[in-house]
């Protein structure tokens, strides 16, 4: 399963980053998944609930996921969108080069590409 080697190595960089801040404990992670990044959000934080009581350091640690709204380029007119997916699309589908907007809604035309919003972001750490 893909979301849970994502959040394995998620909680190795939260390992790593206790120990060097001498940390005994993280207690809030907040992150980012981009839109096209295809991960599954729920098996993501399912994964990183069940691998962070293995460790006595990320124990109880709370995580916060953002999933912003996907972000266009249109090829046509070079104007930047926000078109968020529509509830019948999931981010996996669209990042295996599914269903695109249909169109770019400033110039109508239909050459709309994806920017960024393909990794997983570590925003924020909290530790004691
Ligand atoms: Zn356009």
């Amino acid at each position: 399963m893909h979301e849970l080697s994502l959040a394995q190595s998620l909680l190795d960089q939260l390992l790593d980053l206790a120990r060097e801040h001498q940390a005994k404990r993280i207690t809030r992670v907040a992150v980012t998944i981009g839109p096209f990044s295809g991960i599954v959000r729920d098996s993501f934080e399912f994964g990183f609930n069940i691998l962070k009581e293995s460790m006595p350091q990320t124990k109880g640690a709370v995580l916060e996921v953002e999933t912003p709204d996907p972000v266009y380029v249109c090829l046509d007119c070079n104007r930047v969108s926000v078109i968020p997916f529509a509830q019948s699309q999931s981010p996996s589908e669209l990042a295996l080069g599914g269903a695109y907007p249909k169109k770019c809604p400033w110039c109508c035309l239909n050459r709309l590409s994806p920017k960024g919003g393909t990794e997983l972001i570590l925003n924020q750490v909290e530790m004691e």
